[in-house]
């Protein structure tokens, strides 16, 4: 009895992993979240159990455990048991967890990471993380803290670490995440950008700079799930335009290539 613990990836189901879909298509038992995209729901072979464990907004605070123990529950009376889970499982949404408990009962777990929202959100946008003369670093960090969590996040250090910024779980505290940066002294004309379900049809970005996010009515339309990037390369748009659904709140100066790939460029075209 193994439990496989998948990343369904970010909502495209081309973004899957070969392993995750060989083990969509042999598993007995899928115990899945809320969020997991309707196409890649529609992989599972036909005869599978299906579990929908997705917490409701507001739901019971145990409803963790009760997760655990249906997945204990399940990993006893079938053989391949796939607990599905959006984006990587090690990325947030509590998988960390979920394996520790299974572990702790004697129940194998195979972890099979998938594409985090965190990285794939801002491509699909067009926006790289990294990037040469912006960025060397990138930090991902939730927006919406656990208020019984022992460690704080410092967003005064947040704010000074000059890598970029990317918040999972951010769309509804993007004011106060605002508010805590500007307070800690980043620039207000920081570039952010909003992506919301980033690879599926529904996809749309919300660009603006960080001062223009205090705005209680601009994050009122950025709907969950959404990640947030904060810094100079929330800027760019290497898809060129081509991303689906793009709102500017202020106007975004021209993206800069640097000499030596203009070089190449012209060299290419001419
Ligand atoms: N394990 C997941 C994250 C779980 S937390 C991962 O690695 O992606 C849930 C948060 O992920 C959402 O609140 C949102 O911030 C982000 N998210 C997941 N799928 C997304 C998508 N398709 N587009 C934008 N954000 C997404």
């Amino acid at each position: 009895m193994t439990v496989h613990l998948v990343g369904a990836g970010p909502g495209d189901p081309e973004l899957l992993t070969v392993r995750a879909r060989r083990l969509l298509d042999i598993a007995d038992v899928v115990v899945h979240d809320r969020l997991v995209d309707p196409r890649i729901m529609g992989l599972i072979a036909p005869w599978a159990e299906r579990i929908d464990v997705g917490k409701r907004p507001g739901g019971p605070p145990n409803a963790q455990m009760d997760i655990h123990r249906v997945l204990m529950r399940v990993s006893a009376r079938a053989d391949t048991v796939v607990r599905l889970k959006g984006g990587d499982p090690f990325v947030f949404g509590r998988g960390g967890e979920e394996a520790e408990a299974l572990r702790a009962a004697g129940v194998d777990v195979e972890i099979v990471p998938g594409i985090t929202s965190a990285i794939a959100g801002p491509a699909a946008a067009g926006i790289p993380v990294t990037m040469r003369g912006h960025a060397s670093g990138f930090t991902v960090v939730t927006g919406h803290e656990d208020p019984t969590a022992d460690h704080h996040l410092d967003w005064a250090a947040l704010a000074r670490l000059g890598t970029t910024l990317v918040v999972l779980m951010g769309a509804s505290r993007a004011p106060a995440i605002a508010k805590r940066l500007l307070d800690a002294g980043m620039d207000p004309a920081t570039p952010v950008a909003a992506i919301q379900s980033a690879t599926t049809a529904a996809q749309r970005t919300l660009r603006a700079r960080l001062a223009d996010f205090t705005d209680p009515d601009l994050h009122l339309s950025v709907a969950a799930p959404a990640v947030l990037v904060i810094g100079t390369v929330a800027d760019l748009d290497l898809t060129h335009g081509s991303a689906r659904d793009t709102t500017h709140v202020s106007t975004s100066p021209e993206i800069s290539i640097d000499a030596e790939l203009q070089y190449l460029v012209d060299d290419l075209t001419r």
